[in-house]
């Protein structure tokens, strides 16, 4: 007799179990239902179709009902919702919601992709027409249709990447545009000077950007819609977004007495089992395990979907298929800027008290002698005292996708920052360097472990007295002037072999340049007379993003040349854009 799998939900983790379930098995009786219209379409598209960069909105649908039936022999019901499961006869009630007749339907296995839904806040007025959520073509088609309608002002509630992609696109679409965060930074699982770089980024853009700030009431205005913030700030827009994250979309699950976490997603073991044998779980509703942190996580990435539908599948199927955990990759395109992430970052560690080092990196993603490098900053984070590498982050224009999934890959594969120095990659002038920015970071972390190299964080001499570290910058005299930490000694690199007995011993030493290459070149030389001098780590370009974030005045231009991002200390062809002021606008 063939088994029968019932699949709830029909889109990234539904969609794909049905498919490969019937790659598996070619007489299994195959449900999927799906409460909304479609199946299997693009949620990661929804913002890029408001925007106009994906132009039809057939485009989003990856496949339809009827090419899943005909391609896969997949019996399809969309517009039917999953109601209840009775685990003891096996069988999920249904409710087709356009008709409203209900039916049972009994299962072998049962594979739950509920996915997630947004939270709403609980902010008077969210219900107002022209307050909305993302997360499905309909509310896209809503979103879209009050754009396409003239909307010129919006205000996007929340930091994350959904509450990010959507600023972009209403930017692009000509709309005014505020954000309002709670938490001092968008993206809330980068470290602060990561999310600095976007933060600067917006303000460029002109997204009015209010961080540490909530909204406290909706209120009409003859359609539009004032939004009072805790600040006192009253912003009057033609629509919100509320995209202040996501909650697993389980109370199926809980209502038919599944384990679930305190977050509310499903329990699963590592085959992807419930606490039912019989029901199988996957996607943004269940709990996974941290692969750096090894502690339980929800993580809702279509990747990790993806991946965890086909496992989920093989184990119904019969064969054995562990399901390891997630890293939490993820890449988000901000306007002209990239950002990306795997692994556990500093604050994490930090609130684990889980030992760790870290070193930034500045560097072009190609040659700098080919036209068009350009710069990223690499925060790299790992243990102590092997090197073991915990996390990445890295912000910049091109490249920043490649070089986080070479990261993701070794993070993945265990390896250390010494693996990193010895990895082979692809290199042509358009593409890359010698020297992959990658090398250079595994390079830069041994010298940290091998005590050729130490470091000054920002944040270590934030409020640190003169009395106690003597600050040198090692950078040109033209650099000097342009703007330097208040305070620091100026002796130029190739005036240090002969100056250096005007720096002062009686005290700490943080040495600095723009990004830390000639001020490692600097400690090495005053290491060999002596002295123990520490890097500021990131350079001044590092130190600046702190002090943005911090409220203080910049020390410097924030940008630099390829030229010196390529390493050829010296060269002084810099841009003048100065730090931004931390206020809104
Ligand atoms: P979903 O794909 O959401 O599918 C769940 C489906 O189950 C829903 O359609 C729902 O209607 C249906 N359902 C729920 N309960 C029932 C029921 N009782 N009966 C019948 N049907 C039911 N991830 C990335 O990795 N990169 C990105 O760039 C990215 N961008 C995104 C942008 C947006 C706007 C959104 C909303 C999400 C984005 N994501 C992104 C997240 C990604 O889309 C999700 O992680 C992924 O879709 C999760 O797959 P899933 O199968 O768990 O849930």
């Amino acid at each position: 007799m063939s088994m029968k799998l019932v699949i709830v939900g029909g889109v990234a983790g539904g969609a794909t179990a049905a498919a490969r379930a019937r790659r598996l098995d070619e007489n299994a009786t195959i449900v999927m239902f799906e409460r909304g219209r479609e199946v299997s379409f693009a949620n990661c598209g929804l913002p890029y179709y408001i925007g106009g960069q994906i132009r039809r909105r057939s485009h989003l649908l990856v496949q339809t009902e009827a090419g899943l039936e005909e391609r896969f022999a997949l019996d399809v019901r969309t517009r039917t919702e999953v109601t209840a499961i009775d685990r003891a006869a096996r069988q999920v009630r249904v409710r087709e919601l356009d008709s409203g007749r209900q039916y049972t339907e009994d299962y072998d296995y049962l594979l739950l992709a509920p996915g997630a839904k947004p939270v709403i806040p609980p902010i008077p007025g969210s219900d107002h027409p022209a307050v909305f959520t993302l997360r499905n073509l309909t509310d896209s088609d809503r979103i879209k249709q009050a754009v396409d309608g003239g909307a010129s002002s919006a205000l996007v509630v929340g930091g994350g990447f959904i509450g990010l992609e959507m600023v972009e696109n209403l930017r692009r679409r000509g709309l005014e545009v505020a954000l309002v965060e709670l938490l001092p930074q968008v993206m809330p699982p980068l470290d602060i000077e990561v999310a600095a770089r976007l933060h600067r980024q917006l303000r460029e853009q002109g997204v009015k950007l209010y961080l540490s700030d909530g909204v406290t009431a909706l209120q009409d205005r003859q359609g539009r819609v004032l939004a009072s913030l805790q600040s006192g700030t009253a912003l009057e827009v033609d629509l919100v977004i509320l995209a202040v994250g996501v909650r697993p979309d389980t109370a199926l699950a809980a209502e038919a007495g599944l384990e679930l976490s305190e977050r509310g997603a499903i329990v699963v073991d590592e085959y992807l089992r419930t606490s039912d044998p019989r029901i199988y779980a996957v996607g943004d509703a269940i709990q996974t395990n941290d692969l750096v942190l090894s502690t339980p996580t929800n993580v809702p990435l279509a990747g990790p979907a993806n991946r965890q539908a086909r496992v989920a599948v093989d184990n119904i199927s019969g064969r054995r298929t562990r399901y390891p955990g997630v890293l939490g990759t993820s890449v988000l395109r901000l306007f002209d800027l990239t950002v990306a992430l795997t692994g556990a970052s500093e604050k994490t560690l930090r609130r684990r008290s889980i030992p760790f080092h870290k070193v930034y990196v500045h560097r072009g993603h190609h040659a700098a002698y080919f036209p068009g490098a350009q710069q990223m900053m690499i925060k790299l984070l790992f243990a102590p005292p092997d090197g073991r590498l915990l996390g990445a982050q890295i912000v910049g224009g091109e490249g920043v996708d490649k070089r986080i999934d070479v990261l993701a890959t070794a993070l993945r594969a265990g390896l250390t920052v010494r693996d990193l120095q010895e990895l082979e990659l692809a290199y042509a002038p358009q593409f890359g360097s010698a020297k992959d920015p990658i090398n250079i970071a595994g390079y830069v972390a041994g010298n940290l472990l091998s005590g050729d190299e130490e470091f000054v964080y920002a944040e270590e001499l934030n409020g640190a007295s003169p009395d106690e570290w003597a600050i040198l910058d090692v950078r040109e005299p033209e650099e000097f002037a342009a703007g330097h930490i208040p305070g620091a000694l100026h002796i130029p690199l190739g005036e240090l072999r002969q100056r250096w007995q005007e720096i002062p011993r009686d005290r700490k030493l943080a040495v600095y340049c723009t990004v830390g290459q000639r001020a490692y070149y600097a400690t090495r030389i005053l290491r060999h007379r002596g002295l123990r001098p520490r890097n500021i780590a990131g350079g001044l370009t590092t130190y600046n993003l702190y002090q943005v974030e911090s409220g203080r005045r910049c020390a410097g231009p924030l940008e630099l040349s390829a030229a010196e991002d390529a390493g050829r200390g010296g060269q002084s062809s810099y841009s003048m854009s100065m730090c931004q002021p931390p206020q809104p606008g």
